[in-house]
């Protein structure tokens, strides 16, 4: 097989949800260099507009924008992202495939229940992913790192990254899922389409307001960050 290791692995329930908490940080990563892959748990077949299809040709678009290598999908149900074995292991499996040293997930607090869901589900397969004797037929992958992005709402993060140049292929990225933030002639009213891109686009503002640039992504992480930046600035 194919050496297939990856610097970042990012999980979201739904295609959109990486590009909503990380667009910018993913663009800044594939700009300098990182093999990213982006994996979406479901696919997003309860999407109260857009079909499979659609969804999967505007992930595709959106992946492009950020310079994302490759984009798998699972086929975890829609509104069935249970903490069960199953899942588990299918996550484990992805994590093993493409050995990432990064792995990323939903924030846990979230009013869609699905991301909390993927939160949790992706944590445990981090886990399980580094123990030998856990489905010892695939060699054991622990990756480094675990961090979490925020999709909806706004908390304050435990550390954020600075997107300032990258503001712009994250919103790209977004208007590529056109089926979702614009209500079609056919299409109905969600909280999708009333201004998500540009409420999005705030916060971002807002998170880099908090830290002295312009727009910045927020990031949360269970393990103390070692701190590499000057401390005390020039
Ligand atoms: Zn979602």
């Amino acid at each position: 097989m194919a050496d297939e290791r990856v610097d970042i692995l990012a999980f979201g329930a739904h295609a959109d949800d990486v590009e909503i908490g990380m667009g910018g940080t993913l663009a800044k990563y594939a700009e300098a260099g990182k093999r990213i892959v982006i994996c979406d748990l479901t696919e997003a077949e309860l999407s109260s507009n857009g079909s499979v299809s659609i969804r999967k040709k505007e992930a595709l678009a959106a992946a492009g924008h950020l310079g994302v290598m490759e984009r798998v999908t699972l086929d975890i149900p829609d509104r069935g992202i249970l903490l069960t074995d199953i899942h588990i292991s299918k996550v484990v499996e992805v994590i093993r495939k493409y050995k990432p040293k990064a792995v990323f997930a939903p924030f846990e607090e979230d009013r869609h229940p699905d991301h909390g869901n993927a939160s949790r589900l992706v944590r445990e397969a981090y886990f399980s992913s580094g123990i030998r004797k856990y489905n010892p037929s695939s060699p054991v992958h622990k990756p480094a790192k675990l961090y979490f992005y925020m999709i909806n709402g706004f908390h304050k993060p435990h550390f954020v990254i600075d997107i300032e140049k990258h503001i712009e292929a994250k919103l790209q990225s977004l208007r590529a899922y056109e089926s979702q933030f614009t209500k079609g002639k056919d299409g109905v009213a969600t909280p999708l389409t009333d201004d998500y891109i540009e409420a999005v686009e705030a916060r971002e503002r807002m998170m880099g307001k908090d830290a002295g640039v312009r727009y910045a992504e927020g990031f949360f992480s269970y393990n103390t960050l070692l701190l590499h930046q000057d401390l005390i600035g020039d």
